[in-house]
C-alpha cells in the first residue's frame, strides 16, 4: 500500500478531530520549547551562583526552574489524556465502519473468513493504529523541534560545539536507522500468527460439543500447542531483535555524550567557557538523544501501523458482489416465486443447479425433495439471494429480485433453517427479534393464532423467561417452534422452511405440523423435506437431482400417476425419504 493511500485512509477519520489534533501539537510544542531554556536557565543559576551572587537574586533562576519543571509535567499530563481521547475517538469511527462494513459483506466472503479472522482486523489491527493515530504526528514533530533546538543553541554557544553536536545527532541517527529495519518485519510476522491462532481457536471453541464428543481434545490441545510455541518464538526473537537494536542506540548515545563532555573539559580548562556554560553544553548534549530514540520508536510503531492498516484498507476495498437492486418494490401479500433457466455453480465448473424453471402461484406450497447434496439449500439461498444464479433470473411477485433493494427483499422471506438462532436474552427479545416495538399483545397473539398457547405455558416467567446463549437450555425442536412465531410477526411473503422435521420427536411434531399449517395459510411457502409428511401439505412437488429438476407437478397429479417418482415413493411407503 502506498503511504499515499494509507494517510488518504487515516485523514477521514483524524479530520474530524483536527482541532483537538492542533491542540495537541501546541501543547507539545510548549512542552519542548521549556525544555530547551532549561539547560539555559541551568547556566545562568550555575555562573551566578560561582561569582557569589545574593540568595535573593538566584531566587528568580531558581523559582523559574522549579515552575518550568511543573508546567512540563502539567503539558505532558494533559497532551497524554488529549491524545488517548483522539486515538480512540478516530479508532471507534473506524471500528464502528469496519464492523458495519463486514456485517454488509456476501454470505460467501463469511464463509472465507473466521469471525476470530475478522476480531482481529476489527479490534487488533485497529488497536494497534490507535496508538499511531494518537501520537505520531505529534511526537515526530516535537521531536524534530527538540533535536533543531539543541542544534541552533550548541551553534549560537560557537561552531565547535555546534559541530560536536551535529556529529553526535547523526552518530545517532545512524545507529538507529541501520537498526529500525530488523524488528519490522519481526512484528508483521507476529501479527500473522497471532490472527491464526484466534481463528483456530475460535472455530474449536464454536464446535466444542463435537470437540468433546469425538473426543478430539488432545487434537485440539496439541494444535495449539504447536501455535502458541510458534508464536512464542516469533515474539522471543522480536525481543531480541528490539533489544539488540536499542542497545546498539544506547552506545551512540553514550559516545556522543563522551564527545560533548571532553570537548567542554578541555574549552573550560581553557578558560574559553564559564562553568555554567559547559554544563549547558552537557545538557544540551543529553537532550539530543531521547529525540532520535521517540523518532525510532515512532517509526516502528508507524510500519506496524502501515501494515495493519494495509489488512484494513484491503478488507474495506472488498467489495458485496450482492448489492442493492434499483429500488423495484414487492407487491403486499404472499408473492409468486419464478425461477427462469437458473443455473449456479459455488466454483467455476461443479454447477450445483442446472436450468431450473417453475412458478408458484401466491399462496401456493412448493415440497422440495431430493438427496442430500442435490441443491435443494442452494436453491434456498439464490431465493434469499445470498447469491446470484450465473444464468437465468429468480422472481418474487414478478420482480427479479436483483432489482430490490436487500432489505426489502429480506424483510418479505420468513427463512427458517435446521439451525435456528437465538441469542442469550428474554424469550420476548428472542421473538421480537430485539424490536421493541413489537407488544406482548402481539407477541400472545401470533402463540394463539399459531395453536401454541398451551405449549409457552412451560415458560415459567412468561416472555421474560431467559434464553441462555445461542439458545442453550432449548431443543432443536423447541428452537423450532419459537422460530415459527418469530416468522409470524414478521409476517413475510415467502416462507422457506430448509429440513424443517429431520429431528423432532413424534409429539413436538404433531405440535409443530399444526403450526406449520396455521402459519402457511394464505402464505407461499417452500419447504424442503426430508419426511414425506412433511411435504403432505404441499401444492407441487420439485424433485431435484444433482442440481436437475427430476420432477415437477402438482402433487395430487403426482400421486395418480403410477409412474412417478413421487408416488413410486410414498408407495414404498418409505418414512425417510431420500436417505
Ligand atoms: P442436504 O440435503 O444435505 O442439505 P442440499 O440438497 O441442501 O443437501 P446443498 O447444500 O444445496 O445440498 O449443496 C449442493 C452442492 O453444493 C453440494 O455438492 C455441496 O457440496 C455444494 N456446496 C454447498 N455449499 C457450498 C459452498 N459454500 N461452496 C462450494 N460448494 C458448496
Ligand atoms: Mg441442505
Amino acid at each position: 500500500m502506498s503511504l499515499k493511500g494509507a494517510l488518504r485512509f487515516l485523514w477521514t477519520y483524524l479530520k474530524p478531530l483536527g482541532a483537538r489534533l492542533l491542540l495537541l501539537v501546541a501543547l507539545m510544542t510548549a512542552a519542548t520549547g521549556l525544555r530547551l531554556l532549561f539547560p539555559q536557565l541551568l547556566r545562568s543559576l550555575v555562573d551566578q551562583t560561582l561569582a557569589g551572587a545574593p540568595l535573593p537574586a538566584l531566587l528568580l533562576p531558581a523559582g523559574l526552574f522549579l515552575a518550568g519543571a511543573l508546567l512540563i509535567q502539567v503539558l505532558r499530563i494533559t497532551a497524554t489524556m488529549l491524545s488517548e481521547r483522539i486515538a480512540w475517538g478516530a479508532t471507534n469511527a473506524l471500528r464502528l465502519d469496519l464492523a458495519r462494513h463486514v456485517l454488509g459483506l456476501d454470505i460467501a466472503f463469511h464463509k472465507e473468513h473466521t469471525p476470530g479472522e475478522l476480531i482481529e482486523r476489527i479490534d487488533g489491527d485497529v488497536t494497534t493504529l490507535a496508538g499511531f493515530f494518537s501520537q505520531f504526528v505529534a511526537q515526530v514533530g516535537t521531536s524534530l523541534l527538540l533535536i533543531w533546538g539543541v542544534l541552533v543553541a550548541l551553534f549560537v554557544e560557537g561552531w565547535l560545539p555546534g559541530l560536536v553536536g551535529l556529529g553526535s545527532f547523526a552518530l545517532n541517527a545512524a545507529a538507529v536507522l541501520s537498526v529500525s529495519s530488523i524488528t519490522v518485519k519481526a512484528w508483521s510476522g507476529i501479527r500473522a500468527s497471532s490472527t491464526e491462532m484466534m481463528s483456530f481457536v475460535e472455530e474449536r471453541i464454536a464446535g466444542r460439543e463435537e470437540v468433546k464428543a469425538l473426543g478430539a481434545d488432545g487434537y485440539v490441545v496439541r494444535g495449539l500447542v504447536a501455535m502458541s510455541a510458534k508464536h512464542w518464538r516469533l515474539r522471543r526473537r522480536a525481543r531480541f531483535l528490539e533489544t539488540t537494536a536499542s542497545n546498539v542506540t544506547v552506545d551512540a548515545w553514550v559516545l556522543s555524550q563522551f564527545a560533548m563532555l571532553l570537548l567542554a573539559f578541555f574549552l573550560y580548562r581553557a578558560g574559553s567557557l564559564s562553568l555554567g556554560t559547559a554544563m549547558m553544553l552537557f545538557f544540551y548534549a543529553d537532550l539530543l538523544n531521547e529525540p532520535v530514540n521517540t523518532i525510532r520508536e515512532q517509526m516502528d510503531e508507524m510500519q506496524r501501523a502501515r501494515a495493519a492498516l494495509g489488512r484494513l484498507v484491503k478488507l474495506k476495498a472488498v467489495t458485496p458482489a450482492i448489492t442493492d437492486g434499483a429500488g423495484a418494490t414487492l407487491p403486499s401479500g404472499p408473492l409468486s416465486v419464478t425461477l427462469d433457466g437458473v443455473t449456479f455453480q459455488y466454483e467455476e465448473g461443479r454447477p450445483v443447479l442446472r436450468n431450473l424453471s417453475f412458478h408458484l402461484e401466491p399462496g401456493q406450497t412448493l415440497g422440495i425433495l431430493g438427496r442430500t447434496g442435490s441443491g435443494k439449500s442452494s436453491l434456498i439461498r439464490l431465493l434469499c439471494r445470498f447469491y446470484d444464479p450465473q444464468e437465468g433470473v429468480v422472481r418474487l411477485g414478478g420482480v427479479d429480485i436483483r432489482q430490490l433493494p436487500l432489505d426489502a427483499l429480506r424483510s418479505r422471506i420468513g427463512l427458517i433453517s435446521q439451525e435456528v438462532g437465538l441469542f442469550g436474552g428474554t424469550l420476548r427479545e428472542n421473538l421480537a427479534l430485539f424490536n421493541p416495538a413489537v407488544t406482548d399483545e402481539r407477541i400472545w397473539a401470533a402463540v394463539a393464532d399459531l395453536g401454541l398457547t398451551e405449549w409457552f405455558s412451560r415458560f415459567e416467567e412468561g416472555l421474560d423467561s431467559s434464553i441462555g446463549p445461542a439458545g442453550g437450555g432449548l431443543s432443536a425442536g423447541e428452537a423450532q417452534l419459537l422460530a415459527l412465531v418469530r416468522l409470524s410477526l414478521r409476517d413475510p411473503g415467502l416462507i422457506i422452511l430448509d429440513e424443517f422435521t429431520a429431528r423432532i420427536d413424534p409429539v413436538t411434531e404433531a405440535l409443530l405440523q399444526t403450526a406449520v399449517d396455521r402459519l402457511l395459510a394464505g402464505r407461499t411457502a417452500v419447504i424442503i423435506a426430508h419426511r414425506l409428511t412433511t411435504v403432505e401439505r404441499a401444492d407441487y412437488i420439485l424433485v431435484l437431482e444433482q442440481g436437475s429438476m427430476r420432477e415437477w407437478g402438482p402433487r395430487s397429479a403426482l400421486i395418480q400417476d403410477s409412474g412417478s417418482h413421487y408416488s413410486q415413493l410414498r408407495s414404498a411407503g418409505r418414512q425417510e425419504v431420500m436417505a
